[in-house]
């Protein structure tokens, strides 16, 4: 299995625009985040987490050529912007799997009333085959690929994060309930929300982040939808072993 980290920024990106802070201005590549989003590919399938409102610029910068199923964690702007962009891929392939819980179900359609009542002539629009998912509830996307749906908490709003085989992302949530947490063991890798160093009511910081990575026992954790507070080289060896930030483009395979 491989993920790839094609974006590892918090909502408003890193750089944010017009900060002069030590991380927005620094020439390392790491601390150049754009939003979120992860890629997993195992068994000739490619899922991808998240159409984040950078999508078409991760796409083409990690030279993405397919898709066979796109999951959403929930409908918060950054997660879920980059939607319209997955046409190009439906000119050539068709129809693509969208899975989303139903309160995200609730937000896009909604937020992308164009896709599902087109009311104008002319004008390609996404084409998406819609799929509910539920907490707990696996399913397999080729025949190889276990894609697990698990409940989190994001401030109050319940957000789904991914187990993939031995593979987890979870990101955008201040709490893992219980059930969850039991479902997150065992795992080689493990994708985490981490903002910042500071509390936070929607995300986890830090501290949190490690007292849930010490009950989980992931074999390696890295962190994402990471904050300016965040610079990665300064800031690596805050980490402890078998955790690291996330940065854009890194590739983990296991
Ligand atoms: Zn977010
Ligand atoms: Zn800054
Ligand atoms: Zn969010």
């Amino acid at each position: 299995m491989k993920l790839t980290f094609l974006g590892t920024g918090t909502s408003t990106g890193v750089p944010s625009i017009g900060c002069e802070c030590e991380t927005c201005t620094s020439n390392d590549p790491r601390d150049k985040r754009l939003r979120v989003s992860i890629l997993i590919e195992h068994g000739g399938q490619s899922v991808l987490v998240d159409t984040s409102s950078d999508f078409r610029q991760q796409a083409l910068r990690y030279g993405l050529k397919r898709l066979d199923a796109v999951l959403i964690t929930h409908c918060h702007a950054d997660h879920i912007f980059g939607l319209d962009d997955i046409r190009p891929l439906n000119f050539r392939f068709g129809a693509l799997g969208l899975y989303a819980n139903e309160r995200a179900w609730v937000d896009i359609r909604r937020i992308f009333t164009y896709i599902f009542e087109p009311s104008h002539f002319g004008g390609g629009l996404p084409q998406v085959i819609p799929h509910i998912v539920l907490p707990e509830a696996s399913f397999c996307l080729g025949g190889d690929l276990t894609v697990t749906p698990l409940e989190v908490i994001h401030g109050r709003l319940p957000v789904m994060a991914y187990r993939f085989n031995d593979f987890a992302y979870a990101t955008d949530l201040s709490e893992i309930p219980k059930g969850t947490i039991e479902a997150m063991r065992d795992l080689d890798v493990l994708a985490l929300d981490c903002l910042r160093f500071d509390k936070h009511p929607t995300h986890l910081w830090l501290d949190k982040a490690l007292e849930y990575i010490e009950e989980l026992k992931p074999k390696r954790t890295y962190l994402t939808h990471i904050a300016h507070d965040v610079m990665h080289a300064r800031d690596s060896a805050k980490l402890p072993n078998g955790v690291e930030w996330a940065y854009d483009g890194l590739e983990v395979e296991g």
